[in-house]
């Protein structure tokens, strides 16, 4: 287990200068459910974020993948915000 700092607020970077990302946990608990996956091509792909457990960063698994495009491994890995809105902007229910 790491010990996870909650007071420090500077940019932490990986050993080799990547800025460090939100956590799938944290991502979660804002509600997003999905990641877009980008390249600098202009590919991206969305994927469930479900597969991945909290404690790992949005930055830990940009290394993990290959563009189909352009074969680069320099990905960029987000929080998809488009398909994890919350439930209630969704729906057209209205209120009695
Ligand atoms: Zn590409």
């Amino acid at each position: 287990m790491r010990a996870m700092p909650r007071s420090k607020r500077h940019t932490e970077t990986h050993a080799d200068g990547r800025p460090l990302k939100i956590t799938f946990g944290e991502m979660r608990e804002m509600g997003l459910r999905g990641v877009l996956v980008y390249c600098h091509c202009g590919n991206h792909t969305a994927l469930e974020a479900d597969r991945w457990p909290d404690e790992v960063r949005l930055s830990d698994i940009e290394p993990l993948f290959v563009c189909r495009g352009c074969g680069s491994r320099e990905a960029d890995v987000r929080p998809d915000f488009e398909t994890g809105k919350p439930p209630q902007f969704a729906a057209s229910k209205q209120a009695p």
